[in-house]
This record gives structure tokens, C-alpha cells and sequence, in this order.
């Protein structure tokens, strides 16, 4: 545990004029206050308020908001009161102390209830000064670094929130830092394999670009220093949640130097700062696209740096961002860099002057709040500024739902509960019927229409929620159709064979045969006829181990007699079900001639496509990106026009071919096949040609939905340590 003496050095460090004996009083007093309780780890639990003060140190933060932090759980946990508070430390420490307990109360309210009122709370204890709002964030950096004790329920939930509501305010308020380890935390918390995939990944890549990396921060240092300029130069790896957020939204891999690391070139002054582009400029070849000058148009938080990337040493791509020492101060510590809460600000005018435009949000914010009646309207105005990136909205009753911005009613519909997601089927924005993919904006009244006729949401609806939960909540119930219409198929299938043979079929009878046809229960072994992976006269043998199956001429196979008790059926082909030529949903084709998919490699929905007509053949369908299309180049008018036509309402594999590059290791096969099979995609055939030692190239026919779930299932693949490489292949 960190000393009395350890924390007021901290202070002195940067602050010689600290009150030591402030800063004294107040590690005794909450010391004594927090007595023998402890936390989830065990710690005594004044740890805690004194771990928050000396993150508070490191933003060097003034003598009040030091002990505002190690007084901050006092009045809420201990004997404390505000009273005492105010005559040990005075009023201006007790009203902070007295903002933090509120926002620790507005913790425990139920988060379902009057959360307009909660946020409301929660601003106005920001207005009374910013610095509860740094404390609070500091507080609630502790509180994650130490989740690990937290039982596993509350764990999500902080990291939730963490993520919604915390995260983002730190960004808002410029502090990166803090930003970053707030989301990687909770990213750690929320998904510990994503997490552990980025981070095998991340280190790998380090490890092998270790040399590259001193390489490339002595080349620029060496440039700068021939040019005059004194620079420091270092390399700054990224933080896994930015680069796993990057991946998901752009669907990429991350393999370069410049997706884990970037550089940072910190100048003396602004002037050096455009000379030390202008010589990066000239020395290396820049990437277009990729130049932003955030010094001459500092972004709204009051982050300035000029950004740009080159192919730098080792034909690499550089990421740099280059400025000067205050604005890297500014950029990592936001608000809290401009210190204008310390003790020797001036005048007024001085304060005013020091102040952010972070700041100037924060009392805009505050101005509104002040003018505004009631919760709605407050919401109306408030919640774009705090939580651009959220919009809230109304169900009848008044609960508020919050989602993140360009959700639509589909996902509000199941932000409210699944069933009501499940069985939507229109709804009204404030008091109007609206269509369900409307985006909503903010103080929408949302009424949602259900319909028990509809079992389960169109699966076209996946596509069109931005929700994570909608989206998983969509797949699950169209996935559950779907196998309910095939077990509903399979079981007329085996009805009728049943019928035609005069067995008798129950249920009960078939449970206790599931053991020999490996299936957990009767609706699995009815959906796995329906879907083809087993036959009718499989179930009939398993239930009655004397039945001989039915033979079927078409085989063409020696004909055995018809069992005694089976009256021959002219159609018994139909009994089977067969996995025929399935349609291909193409519109553009009228012509009725035989349509295939291109050989080696096939195509899916979201590809753009083309028919090539062969004659006495038929018309086969390329994907536009198809190589084989240069062979009928000469040849317009084998060119077919052709567009999807999917039918939404019951999803159909399309046949993908990608190859993937492995290393060498025990289990790595095993590993691909499985980031396939959870991503429901479906393996075809899997060809191998060792390459090298190292390295495995493997050729994998998939079977897949559409382009997405392709590009998700690559991603995926990408993201493994194990993998090298994986690209599509379009023969
Ligand atoms: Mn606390």
C-alpha cells in the first residue's frame, strides 16, 4: 500500500506550493473513517480511495481534488457527514465530496427506472464542478483494474457501463489515456476470448517486428537531428479494443506494422512541427489519403496533432503523428491537462482563457440544464452533447431505451424484450405508424406492433439491425425456424412411411431408439430427415430393428422383395428425401435453361454477378471479381445481366472456396475447422499442400449464407495466431 509520505511527495512533485498538512489530515481522517472494512479482494479498503488519488496524481490534479479523492466513499460508507466534512477540510472539498457521493448513489438506483432523472442527477453534480467528474472517472478506473474480485454477475454490468457511459466521457473530456484503459478493461471483461486472440496476435507481432520498430524510431530521430531539429521519437503499440473495434468495422485482419504500432514525433515547438513533416515528406513515400492536420483544425475535444503515414524503412507503412509536448499533453490528459483548477490561476479572464473547448461542452451542457423543465426536454437537448454517439428513446409507458445512434425500431424493439423483437411486425413513432427499419432520433416515443401469428422475424431483419443484441437475438429465433420447418418436414417424411408400411409410429417408441441414431431428441431426428442426413427407413430400422428397408429402383441395385408388411408405393422415390439440384435464386434468367455456380470458388448473395451462357450447357453464375470471366472477354453475348433474388424468409447456403495459410503446429487444422463450425459456416472440403515447413495452405470449400457471413467467417480466421493469411479464392 502506497505511504502517507509516498502520496504528498507525488503531490510536491509537481505542485512545490501543496498543502502537505491538507493532504495529511485527509489520509488519516479517511484511513480511520474506512477502519477495518475491506474489499472484494480482501485489500483494506482504504486502498481503494487512495489508489483513486494517486491516479488523480498523475494528471496532476491540485491539492482539492487530491483529497476530494481519498475522501470520496466516505460519506456514503463510513460515520462521515457532510457537516464533518465541511469544518475539517472546508465547504469547497465538502462539495465535492458531497457531488461524488451523489453520483455513487445514482450507481445504485435500478437502472431500468427514471433514468432520464439519473442523468439529470448526474450533470448537475458535474456542475457543480468538473473535478467530481475526474474523479469519478479516476474512481472508476480502480474500481475496473481491480474487476478480477467483483463476482462474475456485477463484473459484465460495470463493464458495461464502463463502455456506455465512462469510456466515452473520458474521450469527450480528451483524456485518452484513460479512454483506452477504460475500454480495454471492459473489453478484457466483456469478451475474453476476442480479448485473447487480439493480444496473442499483438504480442506476436511485436515480437517480430522488435528490431524494425528501434529501426525505424532511430532512422526518423538521425533524420530530424541531420535537418537541426531536436525530436523524441518513440513507438506507441495500439491498445487491443481500438484494433479489434477497427477489425469488426472495416471486416480486416490486422498483419502490418501499422495496425499495431504507431509513431509519435514530439517537436519543441508548432514551426518544428510542419518542418518535421516536410523532411518525412521528402524522405519517404506518403500514403495517400492518409494526411490530416489537426493543428490547424483542432478536432472539438482540443486534440491537435498532424497525422500522415509513409513507407518508411523495411518498406513499411509508418503511422505518425507528430506535435508538440503540450499538445501530447493535451491529447493524452484532455481536460485535465489544462489544470485550470490549480491554485495559482490568476484572474478570471486568465481561467477563462486556459480553458478547453472540452470545457466550454461541459458548461454548454450545463447551460442547457439549467434552462430546461422537465427530464424529456432535458434529454432533448443534453443527451446529443454527453452521449453523441447514443441516441434515447421512449416506450409508451415512459421507459427510457437507450441505443447506439442509426439504431432502428427493430433494434429498440428488442432492446425492450426478445419476444417483442420476435414477433414485431409495425409501429408507431410518436403517435405515427413508421416502417421498422426507420432510424430513430432522439425523444422518439416508440409503440411497438406485435402479432403472435409470427413466430419468428424475417431474416432479412439481421442485416438491418446495428445491435448486437438484435442481431444475435434474429439469428437464434430464424435459426430455430428454420430447423422447426425442417423437423415439421421430416416428420411428414417419416408419417408417411410409416403409413405406407403399416408400423406404428409414437414418439415414446422413437425416444428410446435415439441412442442408435445419435440424436439428443425426436425433434433433432425429424429435422436431420428433413435436412436429408437421414433417411426414413433409418428411423423405422432404429425403432424396429426387423424393418428392411425399401428398395428403390432408380438404384438400379439388385431388387430384393418389398418387406411383407409394406405395400409397394409407385412413388417411393418421393419418400426419400432427396437433396436434388436446389434452385439458384438468380432473377434476369428467363430462358429455362440449367443454371450452375462457377466451379472453384462459387458465388453468394452480396457478390455482384454475371451469367455466362454456355451452349447446350446452360448458364453458369461468376462472381464479377472472377479471373475465368477474362476466358469470355471476346464474347458479349454469352454475357448474362443477372441480380439475387434471395428469398429472405428461408435462409440457403451458396457455395465460397477460400484458402487459408497456417503455421505448422499440432491442433492448427483443428482450429481453423472450429472458428468455421461456430461461425455456422459449413465445411464442403478441405484440400492441404504443405508449402514449406512452416506452413500449411489449405483449400476450403464452404458453404455460407452471403457475402457477410463469408466476410465474418475470414475475419474470424484472421484474427487466429495461428493463421497467416486467408483470402478468398474466385476461380
Ligand atoms: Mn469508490
Amino acid at each position: 500500500m502506497m505511504r502517507q509520505y509516498d502520496l504528498v511527495e507525488r503531490v510536491r512533485s509537481y505542485n512545490p506550493d501543496t498543502n502537505e498538512d491538507l493532504l495529511n489530515r485527509a489520509y488519516v481522517y479517511a484511513m480511520k473513517a474506512h477502519g477495518s472494512q475491506t474489499r472484494a479482494s480482501g485489500d483494506p479498503y482504504f486502498t481503494h480511495p487512495l489508489e483513486v488519488a494517486a491516479i488523480l496524481t498523475d494528471l496532476k490534479l491540485d491539492d482539492a481534488t487530491i483529497v476530494a479523492a481519498l475522501l470520496h466513499d466516505t460519506i456514503e460508507d463510513t460515520e462521515a457527514t457532510r457537516a464533518e466534512i465541511d469544518r475539517f477540510f472546508g465547504p469547497e472539498i465538502g462539495a465535492l465530496v458531497e457531488g461524488l457521493t451523489k453520483l455513487k448513489r445514482l450507481e445504485l438506483v435500478s437502472r431500468e427506472a427514471k433514468q432520464a432523472e439519473n442523468l439529470r442527477k448526474l450533470l448537475l453534480a458535474i456542475a457543480d464542478d468538473v473535478r467530481v467528474l475526474l474523479v469519478k472517472l479516476a474512481d472508476r478506473l480502480h474500481n475496473m483494474r481491480t474487476l478480477e474480485f467483483v463476482p462474475e454477475a456485477s463484473r459484465r454490468r460495470i463493464a458495461e457501463e464502463t463502455l456506455d457511459i465512462y469510456a466515452p466521457l473520458a474521450g469527450r473530456m480528451g483524456m485518452q489515456e484513460m479512454r483506452e484503459e477504460l475500454e480495454d478493461l471492459s473489453f478484457r471483461t466483456l469478451d475474453p476470448q476476442a480479448y485473447g486472440v487480439v493480444m496473442q496476435r499483438l504480442d506476436a507481432l511485436a515480437d517480430r517486428n522488435r528490431n524494425l520498430i528501434g529501426e525505424i524510431e532511430s532512422q526518423l530521430s538521425r533524420k530530424f537531428r541531420d535537418h537541426g531539429l531536436t525530436a523524441r521519437v518513440f513507438g506507441r503499440r495500439k491498445r487491443p479494443f481500438s484494433i479489434w473495434t477497427k477489425m469488426e468495422r472495416k471486416s480486416i485482419g490486422f498483419e502490418q506494422l501499422s495496425d499495431i504500432f504507431g509513431f509519435r514525433v514530439i517537436m519543441p515547438d508548432l514551426e518544428s512541427c510542419y518542418r518535421a513533416l516536410g523532411i518525412v515528406h521528402t524522405t519517404w513515400p506518403v500514403v495517400p489519403g492518409r494526411f490530416k492536420d489537426y493543428i490547424s483544425t483542432p478536432k472539438q475535444n482540443d486534440y491537435r496533432s498532424i497525422h500522415t503515414t509513409v513507407i518508411g524503412p523495411g518498406k513499411q507503412r509508418v503511422e505518425l503523428q507528430i506535435r508538440t509536448e503540450d499538445m501530447d499533453q493535451i491529447a493524452e490528459l484532455g481536460i485535465a491537462a489544462h489544470a485550470f483548477y490549480k491554485d495559482d490561476v490568476a484572474s478570471p479572464t486568465e481561467r477563462l482563457k486556459r480553458e478547453s473547448n472540452a470545457f466550454a461542452w461541459l458548461r454548454h451542457t450545463i447551460g442547457i440544464l439549467s434552462e430546461s423543465a422537465n427530464p424529456e426536454e432535458f434529454l432533448e437537448h443534453t443527451k446529443l452533447e454527453l452521449f453523441h454517439d447514443q441516441v434515447f428513446c421512449f416506450t409508451p409507458k415512459g421507459k427510457l431505451i437507450a441505443l447506439p445512434r442509426h439504431a432502428n425500431v427493430i433494434d429498440f424493439a428488442y432492446a425492450v424484450h426478445t419476444d417483442v423483437g420476435n414477433s414485431a411486425v409495425g409501429c408507431k413513432i410518436n403517435g405515427k405508424f413508421a416502417a421498422l427499419s426507420s432510424e430513430l432520433q432522439n425523444g422518439d416515443e416508440v409503440e411497438v406492433l406485435t402479432s403472435d401469428a409470427q413466430s419468428a422475424p424475417p431474416s432479412a431483419w439481421e442485416t438491418l439491425a446495428i445491435t448486437g443484441k438484435a442481431r444475435a437475438a434474429i439469428r437464434r429465433a430464424t435459426r430455430t425456424a428454420v430447423r422447426d420447418q425442417y423437423a415439421g418436414l421430416g416428420r411428414r417424411i417419416v408419417e408417411r412411411l410409416f403409413e405406407r408400411t403399416k408400423l406404428e409410429y409414437a414418439d415414446d417408441k422413437l425416444k428410446g431408439a435415439l441412442p442408435r441414431l445419435a440424436r439428443a431428441s425426436v425433434e433433432d431426428v425429424m429435422a436431420a430427415v428433413g435436412r436429408g442426413e437421414i433417411k426414413a427407413s433409418d428411423v423405422a430400422r432404429a425403432m424396429y430393428p426387423d424393418y428392411k428397408e425399401e428398395r428403390v429402383v432408380r438404384y438400379g441395385a439388385k431388387k430384393t422383395a418389398a418387406p411383407a408388411t409394406a405395400a409397394k408405393s409407385p412413388t417411393t422415390p418421393a419418400t426419400e428425401p432427396h437433396r436434388g439440384p436446389f434452385a439458384i435464386p438468380i432473377s434476369g434468367l428467363n430462358s429455362g435453361l440449367p443454371v450452375k455456380f462457377a466451379p472453384n470458388g462459387g458465388a453468394v448473395p452480396g457478390d455482384r454477378i454475371v451469367g455466362i451462357v454456355t451452349p447446350g450447357e446452360g448458364i453458369t453464375i461468376y462472381p464479377i471479381q472472377s479471373p475465368a470471366l477474362k476466358d469470355f472477354e471476346d464474347e458479349p453475348e454469352r454475357w448474362l445481366d443477372v441480380r439475387w433474388d434471395v428469398d429472405e424468409t428461408s435462409p440457403q447456403r451458396f457455395p465460397a472456396r477460400i484458402r487459408v495459410e497456417n503455421v505448422n503446429e499440432p491442433g492448427s487444422l483443428a482450429q481453423v475447422a472450429t472458428v468455421i463450425a461456430e461461425h455456422d459456416g459449413n465445411i464442403d472440403n478441405i484440400s492441404m499442400s504443405r508449402r514449406s515447413p512452416d506452413f500449411t495452405e489449405l483449400t476450403i470449400d464452404l458453404e455460407v449464407y452471403d457475402l457477410k457471413h463469408l466476410s465474418a467467417i475470414i475475419n474470424q480466421l484472421r484474427a487466429k495466431t495461428i493463421v497467416a493469411r486467408v483470402d478468398r479464392v474466385n476461380g
